[in-house]
């Protein structure tokens, strides 16, 4: 069955004892107003993972993950942090493939696959993002590079491993911009998605595998870009750093 999730990513953004005070606020409303409907996963910056586990510990439907995680295992990588790492302070998801991280880190397909693989070995659903850049889907060529970015970094996969992976469609032209895909273009590129997928594996796989959507979502558009039929969830970025914002969108998803 496909889960509903609202994941929170940070990026970088608050100072230890901020990012304390927010997850309080936002477990006191989730609490209150939505307990256990909708899976909430939060991907705070690294450093506050280990002291920010435990205030969620024991909510069964709120998570954690990592905004990335290295593609080697361990080693002599200065700066890295590992699957096994993130692993081993909690995290039961890591997003991957971040449009942050293909544009400014330069991390290409082939290279996200093994991040893949390294996320799932450690027993961490990956949260791989796939999204097109403006003139891409100006030139018309959002499909083909949707489908690579699905079929290079996913396709290597047996069935039986993809059903653990969740994916993040993020048009790189709406992510921080305040530009929104209309509910339409959303669901357009998540029915597309599925069928990529179903073509591959089945219909089965396609059918409860969870595509959440991600780009300037906020309280007052997420409902309606929740109603479409193939979005399970959302990636929030700006409005996932303020309590009462980011339940009203969980909100909006149950
Ligand atoms: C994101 O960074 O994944 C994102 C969707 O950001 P924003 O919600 O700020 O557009």
């Amino acid at each position: 069955m496909r889960k509903k999730i609202v994941a929170g990513n940070w990026k970088m953004n608050k100072t230890f004892d901020e990012g304390v005070q927010l997850v309080k606020e936002i477990i006191e409303l989730y609490t209150l107003e939505v307990k256990n409907q909708v899976y909430v996963v939060l991907a705070p910056p690294f450093i506050h993972l280990y002291k920010l586990q435990p205030l969620i510990f024991g909510m069964p439907m709120l998570e954690m993950a990592g905004q990335n995680c290295s593609n080697m295992p361990n080693g002599a990588y200065t700066g890295e942090i590992s699957a096994s790492m993130l692993k081993s302070v909690g995290c039961d998801y890591v997003i991957i493939g971040h449009s942050e991280r293909r544009l400014y880190f330069n991390e290409t397909n082939d290279w996200l696959a093994k991040k893949i693989d390294i996320a799932l070995a450690n027993l961490m659903q990956p949260i791989y993002c796939v999204g097109e850049t403006l003139e891409e889907r100006n030139n018309g060529k959002l499909y083909q590079i949707i489908e690579a970015q699905l079929s290079e970094a996913l396709f290597h996969l047996p069935e039986e491993q993809l059903r653990h992976v969740v994916i993040a469609y993020e048009p790189v032209w709406a992510i921080g911009t305040g530009l929104t895909a209309t509910s339409a273009q959303a669901q357009e590129m998540h029915a597309f998605i599925r069928k990529i997928i179903a073509d591959k594996y089945g219909n089965d796989l396609a059918e409860n595998i969870s595509i959440l959507y991600g780009g300037s979502v906020k309280p007052d558009n997420a409902r309606e870009l929740f109603e479409q039929p193939d979005i399970d969830g959302g990636l929030i970025g700006g409005a996932a750093l303020q309590a009462r914002g980011f339940v009203d969108i969980v909100k909006a998803m149950k």
